[in-house]
């Protein structure tokens, strides 16, 4: 199904493009304001919600109850290391298999799904090690 788009919804989506990770609306509002394409936040919220159920752009909601928006990003997962911060990309998606799955058994159109592993790198565990 093609969805029409409006214009403010394309330029939210290019501009999501080009900052290439996640904001909140709140952000992306003053984003749009200093590259001269100023729209309401009403305008921005409606925009976002409606790419959201268009399958363009995925959302986090953050403990706090912040939403961070950003673009539908190729089927790739991270480890990620909670002491340096580092983010080791994964080349293989383990629950593709899963998507398919559950897409057909629930009739389900799935637009993305999210996964991602916490835990020490490697040159984080060695240093812990040092330190005992
Ligand atoms: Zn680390
Ligand atoms: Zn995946």
């Amino acid at each position: 199904m093609k969805v029409q788009r409006t214009r403010s919804q394309e330029k939210v989506l290019k501009l999501l493009k080009t900052i290439n990770r996640e904001i909140s609306a709140q952000d992306l509002y003053l984003e749009l304001r200093t590259s001269k394409q100023s729209m309401g936040l009403a305008t921005v919220y409606r925009s976002l919600e409606a790419l959201k159920m268009g399958g363009a752009i995925q959302v986090r909601t953050l403990s706090n109850g912040e939403s961070l928006y950003s673009p539908i990003q190729k089927d790739q997962h991270h480890l990620t290391c909670l002491d340096c911060g580092c983010s080791i990309p994964i080349d293989c998606c383990p629950v593709r298999e899963l998507e398919n799955q559950l897409q057909q058994s629930h009739q389900f159109k799935m637009y993305y799904h999210t996964l991602e592993f916490f835990g020490l790198c490697e040159k984080c565990q060695s240093q812990d090690n040092l330190e005992i």
